[in-house]
């Protein structure tokens, strides 16, 4: 077909669609997609056009886009499409992605169906598309070219809408003519236009160019000095009717995107008085138009008053000379800006279907029911929202249960689940053969099943013509009956929940974590009306961030949308979060504000200040799956990003800066960084801009936390005085913003052989490598250290060595110091503090800000509490705990309540194999607990065996370990958790109160099996004691085992808290540990602890007479801190054996009350005695017992490890000793012991005793099920006993990866050393000779090494201290024979002596003991002289 046909076919019944897309394909020679219902009659009028494609779905017009984006020359450069209004919204996307792409170009020609009604529309206008109108069918033709001209002039994608209907004739004017071709072919290839600025003039110049003359894109009529003027977007007041109005105007707008303030400033005469925004809002978000919006931009020089003018009825585009004579009368008495319903005061009838325009300032419910609106408008009947939304409940202020979002999530988990029986249903009938099945029913029933989430084929009409056939066929069809039954769920829903910002302060209560978790397709819609979007606090509730709590989860689509800062851009995230098939969580801004204008202010500031970044979080998409949306937030990374390419320019150039800036590590980084924008740069982002101040950073990198501590506290410090300070851990931070850092503080441990810690290393490694200029910035480092950690001389590089090589990489970079290197010692009587208060001097004084000003007295936080006021100020150990693992946002608790969750009996604990790679990604530390129960004497049932077993599969990490004081510990239960698992403890009759903490722990007794006839009594003791010094507070059932509080309160001063008559509010200074030996055995290390009690028997030894009582044992110190070292108990004296439990109480009391409080190093009980004397502790216990010691009496020990395989001392009872490497319960390739234990448990009728070396004996087997109980354990290997004596008598703690203390391995490598060193003692012949060999990842101890005959205790990774000369019997405390030993040289060291002590020893001679007879090291007479050497 040739143009100059077009009259003759379309005059007689042309539609203007028709004529639409025959003039952008022909004349313009594009390719034109024309989509679903338009396809049949316009295809018909231009069926022989090449570059006609027909598409069933708006959809498809992506595709097409996507194939002509190639750069292929021959695919199309225009596409021209005609599509319905509702398709806009789901054209967003391609919309937003081709206007940042120039080719093809894309024009959607829009027919809309009421001349005034654009709203789909406008829908789209932050799109970055332009939007033009036409509102004559003449002009549809005229204005259709003009985009398509603008728009490959440009590089724009242009949407333009035009009246539809048909049209008896259209006046096709010049631009038919070959004439026209020429021209425009001759303006696109002219000279583009400089930038965007320029598309009112190029659309002016196109429109010219078709129709002959200069048509503006805004345009001005009425009267010259017009009081009040009507802005309209296209001809909705008709010119005849403007004139017959006195003193009225109008502003008419065809090109409504990219809006033009200026041009619409100066439309506007200077007289004008009201300015209306006359518009039909049919999707009237809280009643305001886009109209209003953008005049409220305009930069007016005399403002007038701005009024809204909304309809949401039909009508407003015919009115009348009347009609709008009523209008300017109303506006004339409107004296602020307001809104108001148009159409009414037009006297035009409601139309019933509109909604009501909403309220001035968006209330919440109102908020809520505006991005509703949206809902309804993009989902139309597929929404189902499924709890009652505009509830107040929704508010946090309770209200009916059908608004809880339990109740929506509970809805639509089980419509989920029917939906689920419903395909399966139709899976069944499909399948089976002989159920008769219409040929139609078969088709439709196959393709929903095929694509039943897709609500293009799920529809609501396709459901019902299904419904119809199952009707049908289910008479002669009973197999039909459940797909009958279930057809309500054939529809393609889109499931949404509804909530406010109450949410927010509450995700777990909410139903967010509930949602995230459940995988299934629900989206969430969270509206933020606060005021201000960065507050935190409300009530004292701590808000979260919704957003970030969701893309933690990795597997849910988030996205953060505003509705008056970009429209499109919730549209497409909506849709995208309808399309995503798992859960979605939109967080949606709209500020309550006194005026629309503030609202519309208040959004944009927050987004455009990053207050409330908008973005879209899709985990499926490639590269990154993070993407910004705010546009000013955009540029900035730009040009960020900019910079980072020329870094890797020079990086490139230059080899030697290393892999830091290198190009594959700035993707890498690039990925990360990505990464720590979703989760919390943009945060840090906005906090930086948001708060006030001059800019300070505080880094810190620290395994221990003290450097931690420090750089908290300079950053407190630091916000006292007026500083906007960001204080993060070094890996946290995107390194590439250094060099735009003001003002940076540093505060660093020192690890292992003077290294960074794990979570400074990547820091350090880019600092190393860049080459940033860093003469901005100000830096001041402080590190932390142990001038005594390395002994030798040229070791002393080490001393602080990441402080100061930070220090010196920054000030080579041309950083600024203002103050240190600061060097923090351990050495200090202060420790590092000592060092800390003159550089935090330097570095104020520096800064100016050495005097703190009044008005920042006071602190912004609270000041940091010390161990003992945390206890005091705890309400019997309550702290916020109950709080705190309800909190489902973090993984973690803070520091005060993990302290008094010690007291509970568990630890927070993180997983350091993978601390290093969750820092770098961004992510919190793999946070879980290790929860110790309590257990005297180590006594357990088969079921409690098995419940223990259960929990550790269940909620553990698969394993448990027997502790070497006697009890079970699990550990990596997640703070989720927690509290079930507590609850399984104590259904198996079992607890974990006071198993950790500073009160009496569990208390140990000897679990000798030769002595088994003496058990059951000194386990009695155990549990007397332990059950009597037990904490009296109720918090631990309340918090752990109640349905709600049952006691005590969160306020300190409640009439209803507790008392502990023993302990008091403060507890005891540190922990208090208790053991009971039986000699000849002390398989306890009764000397180990603060209370030991060590029974005198009878001269037939069969029967317990009384107690010799010791006090002062420990194992803790620390590195070369003098003032820190080990001690064995020493005795009291005697006590008969029924004044046993009375004496735990009063060595208790003693220590509660003058043990040393301010300073944990020096607490424990040892060090109260060494400061005493046994002589005024002896005085003060028999004070308060009433009663004198007698003098202690003979007994002897012989050893201090297990007694292996069958023992028997008790008629009719047999135990069997086993070996379980240090205390580990798992299931390893092949080494099921778990389960094999479990077996045993399943199979046992008797007990078991897990001893404190931790092994495990199978106690009271009945003689008549030896046999059977010896088949089972020879069937599960776990009778084998055949280790070096050396294996047998080893134990090590657990330290990495779990233990926060650790400085080097000790469980997982105990193992492989003693393979090594058994090499050696099987060369010496010394397979059977038993020597105590331990093992710790600190100096604290829990291991017990100090009196081992041989101990390892870890000081960095793959080092230790080596200790030789404890006693075999643990009666004599060990010496430092070599510091920081690697394998090698532990092998080295050992291997030689081992030697000499086959060859040399004497009769009977221990190892411990010939060390020490020949020198090798000194014997250590008591605690004091441990580290003289
Ligand atoms: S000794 Fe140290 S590393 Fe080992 S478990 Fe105890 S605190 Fe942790």
């Amino acid at each position: 077909m040739s143009p100059s046909s077009l009259q003759t076919t379309t005059l007689q019944a042309l539609s203007t669609a028709a004529a639409v897309v025959y003039t952008t394909a022909v004349t313009l020679d594009s390719t034109t997609a024309v989509v679903s219902s338009f396809a049949g009659n316009v295809s018909e009028l231009v069926a022989d056009s090449d570059n006609l494609v027909r598409l069933p779905q708006a959809s498809g017009i992506a595709a097409l886009v996507a194939d002509s984006a190639t750069g292929d020359a021959k695919k199309p450069q225009l596409i021209s499409a005609l599509v319905g209004a509702k398709d806009l919204i789901s054209l967003i996307p391609t919309l937003r992605g081709l206007a940042r792409q120039r080719s093809p170009v894309l024009v959607l020609h829009v027919p809309v169906s009421s001349a005034s009604d654009v709203s789909d529309v406008l829908a789209v206008r932050d799109s970055g598309c332009a939007i033009l109108r036409s509102t004559t069918q003449q002009g549809a033709v005229d204005y259709a070219l003009a985009a398509s001209i603008a728009a490959q002039r440009l590089g724009t994608p242009f949407v333009h809408c035009f009246p539809a209907g048909a049209a008896d004739s259209i006046e096709l004017q010049g631009y038919a003519a070959g004439s026209t071709q020429e021209a425009v072919r001759a303006y696109l290839q002219g000279e583009k236009p400089p930038s965007s600025e320029a598309v009112h003039d190029v659309v002016s110049q196109a429109l010219a160019m078709v129709v002959g003359e200069a048509r503006e894109a805004v345009s001005y009529f009425g009267a010259a000095d017009a009081q009040v003027v009507y802005v309209t977007f296209g001809d909705v007041v008709s010119r005849a009717a403007v004139g017959a109005v006195a003193g009225v105007g109008v502003v008419q707008i065809s090109l409504a995107r990219p809006p033009s303030a200026e041009a619409l400033g100066q439309a506007v005469p200077a007289s004008a008085a009201r300015v209306v925004a006359l518009e039909h809002v049919r999707r009237a978000a809280a009643g305001w138009g886009p109209l209003f919006f953008d005049l409220a931009l305009v930069p007016w020089e005399h403002r007038p008053i701005l009024l809204n003018g909304v309809s949401s009825s039909a009508g407003l585009d015919a009115l009348t000379a009347e009609q709008l004579e009523a209008i300017t009368a109303h506006v004339l008495t409107l004296a602020s800006p307001t809104h108001f319903d148009a159409a009414a005061v037009a006297g035009i009838p409601e139309d019933a279907a509109a909604p009501a325009p909403g309220e001035d300032a968006p209330s919440e419910a109102a908020a809520v029911g505006a991005y509703g609106q949206l809902l309804r408008d993009v989902f139309g009947s597929r929404l189902r929202v499924a709890n009652a939304c505009e509830s107040r409940s929704i508010w946090g202020n309770g209200g009916r249960a059908e608004s809880t979002p339990e109740f929506g999530f509970g809805r639509l988990a089980a419509a989920a689940q029917e939906r689920t029986r419903l395909a399966a249903a139709v899976t069944a009938v499909l399948r089976d053969v002989s159920v008769p099945l219409s040929r139609e029913l078969h088709a439709a029933l196959a393709a929903w099943l095929g694509a039943r989430n897709d609500p293009s084929v799920a529809s609501a009409s396709a459901a019902a013509q299904i419904g119809e056939l199952l009707k049908a066929e289910a008479a002669s069809s009973p197999a039909l009956g459940d797909v009958l039954g279930l057809r309500a769920h054939l529809a393609a829903q889109s499931d949404w929940l509804v909530g406010g910002d109450a949410w927010a302060y509450d995700v777990g209560g909410s139903g967010v974590h509930h949602v995230l978790s459940s995988g299934l397709n629900i989206n969430m819609l969270v509206v933020d009306t606060a005021a201000d979007p960065a507050a935190v606090q409300r009530g004292g509730a701590r808000k979260k961030d919704v957003g970030l709590y969701a893309m933690n989860y990795g597997s849910a689509y988030v996205a953060s949308v505003a509705v008056y800062a970009s429209y499109a851009q919730v549209l497409q995230a909506l849709a995208e979060a309808d399309a995503f098939p798992g859960p979605a969580v939109v967080v949606a801004y709209l500020p309550r504000a006194a005026s629309p204008i503030a609202v519309l202010q208040q959004s944009k500031r927050a987004v455009d200040e990053g207050a409330w970044p908008l973005y879209r979080w899709d985990p499926r998409h490639e590269p990154g799956p993070f993407q910004l949306d705010s546009e000013k937030l955009r540029r900035e990374l730009a040009d960020f990003l900019k910079r980072d390419s020329a870094l890797a320019a020079v990086a490139r150039a230059t080899p030697r800066l290393g892999a830091a800036i290198a190009p594959a590590s700035v993707e890498a980084r690039a990925g990360d960084r990505l990464a720590r924008k979703a989760r919390g740069d943009v945060d840090a982002l906005v906090s930086g801009l948001a708060a006030g101040g001059p800019p300070l950073l505080v880094l810190y990198a620290s395994d221990g936390g003290s450097g931690e501590e420090a750089a908290r506290r300079l950053a407190r410090s630091a916000r006292r005085r007026g500083m906007a300070v960001r204080c993060m851990g070094m890996d946290e931070y995107d390194f590439e913003e250094l060099a735009y850092e003001r003002t940076l503080a540093i505060a660093v441990s020192t690890a292992g052989q003077g290294e960074i810690p794990t979570a400074g290393r990547e820091f350090l490694k880019a600092l190393l490598a860049t080459a940033a200029n860093l003469s901005e910035t100000a830096f001041a480092v402080f590190g932390l250290g142990d001038s005594h950690y390395w002994p030798r001389p040229e070791d002393a590089v080490f001393y602080n060595k990441p402080a100061r090589d930070l220090d010196r990489r920054l000030a080579e970079l041309g950083a600024r110091r203002i103050a240190g290197p600061g060097l923090g010692d351990d050495q200090d009587a202060d420790g590092w503090e000592a060092a800390f208060g003159a550089f935090e001097s330097q570095l104020w004084g520096a800064l100016n800000l050495d005097v703190v000003s009044s008005a920042a007295d006071e602190p912004e936080e609270p000041p940091a509490r010390t161990d003992e006021e945390n206890k005091a100020i705890s309400n019997f150990l309550r702290g916020t705990i109950a709080h705190a693992i309800a909190d489902s946002s973090t993984g973690a608790v803070d520091e005060w309540d993990g302290k008094l969750l010690k007291f509970h009996g568990t630890y927070m604990q993180d997983d350091r194999d993978v601390r290093a790679g969750r820092l770098a990604r961004g992510e919190e530390k793999a946070f879980s607990f290790m929860i110790r129960v309590r257990l005297p004497a180590g006594v357990a049932t088969p079921a409690q065996w098995l419940a223990m077993d259960a929990l550790a599969a269940e909620h553990g990490n698969q394993t448990m370990k027997i502790t070497t004081r006697q009890t079970f510990q699990l550990h990596g239960v997640l703070k989720r958790n927690l509290r079930e698992t507590m609850r399984g403890i104590n259904r198996g009759l079992m607890d974990t109160i006071a198993a950790c903490g500073d009160v009496n722990r569990n208390v140990v007794a000897s679990a000798n099996p030769l002595q088994a006839h003496l058990q059951p009594e000194v386990a009695r003791l155990a549990a007397d004691i332990s059950t009597h010094l037990l904490p009296a507070t109720s918090a631990y059932h309340e918090i752990w085992l109640a349905d709600e509080q049952v006691a005590g309160s969160a306020e300190q001063t409640s009439p209803t808290a507790d008392y502990e008559p023993l302990y008091g509010p403060a507890y005891l200074p540190r922990k208090y540990k208790i053991a009971i030996a039986i000699p000849p055995e002390n398989d306890v290390d009764v000397f180990a602890y603060d209370l030991g009690y060590i029974a005198i028997l009878d001269d037939a030894q069969e029967t317990i007479l009384g107690y010799n009582i010791v006090i002062g044992g420990g194992m803790g110190m620390t590195h070369n801190n003098k003032a820190t070292y080990p001690r064995l108990a020493t005795c009291l004296g005697y006590v008969p054996k029924d004044r046993a439990v009375v004496v735990s109480e009063k060595v208790m009391l003693v220590q509660r009350d003058h043990g040393d409080r301010s300073n944990r190093k020096h607490a424990r009980l040892k060090y109260t005695v060494d400061d005493h004397g046994m002589h005024w502790w002896r005085e003060q216990v028999e004070a308060r017992l009433g009663f004198s010691f007698e003098p202690a009496r003979p007994y002897a020990f012989t050893r201090n490890g297990d007694r292996y395989g069958w023992t028997k001392s008790t008629p009719g009872l047999n135990n069997f000793t086993m070996f379980v490497q240090n205390g580990r319960v798992a299931d390893l390739p092949g080494s099921p012991l778990k389960t094999a234990l479990a077996d045993v448990a399943r199979k046992h009728t008797g007990n078991f005793r897990l001893t404190c070396n931790g092994h495990l004996i199978v106690a009271d087997v009945k003689d008549e099920d030896v046999e059977s109980i010896t088949r089972l354990l020879a069937s599960h290997r776990l009778d084998n006993l055949d280790y070096s004596a050396l294996r047998l008598h080893s134990m090590a703690c657990v330290a990495l990866p779990t233990c926060a203390l650790a400085m080097a391995e000790s469980e997982r490598y105990l193992p492989r050393l003693i393979d090594l060193l058994d090499q050696v003692i099987d060369q010496a012949g010394l397979r059977s000779d038993a020597i105590v060999i331990r093992m710790t990842g600190c100096p604290n101890g829990c291991a017990r090494p100090y009196n081992a005959e041989i101990a390892f205790v870890g000081k960095a990774p793959g080092a230790y201290n080596l200790y030789l000369g404890g006693s075999h019997n643990g009666d004599r405390l060990s010496k430092i024979y070599r510091e920081t030993v690697t394998e090698d040289q532990i092998l080295d060291a050992l291997t030689p002596i081992i030697k000499q002590y086959a060859i040399e020893r004497q009769e009977a001679e221990r190892f411990g003991d010939f060390v020490i007879r020949k020198g090798i090291v000194k014997a250590t007479r008591e605690g004091k002289d441990f580290h003289d050497v």
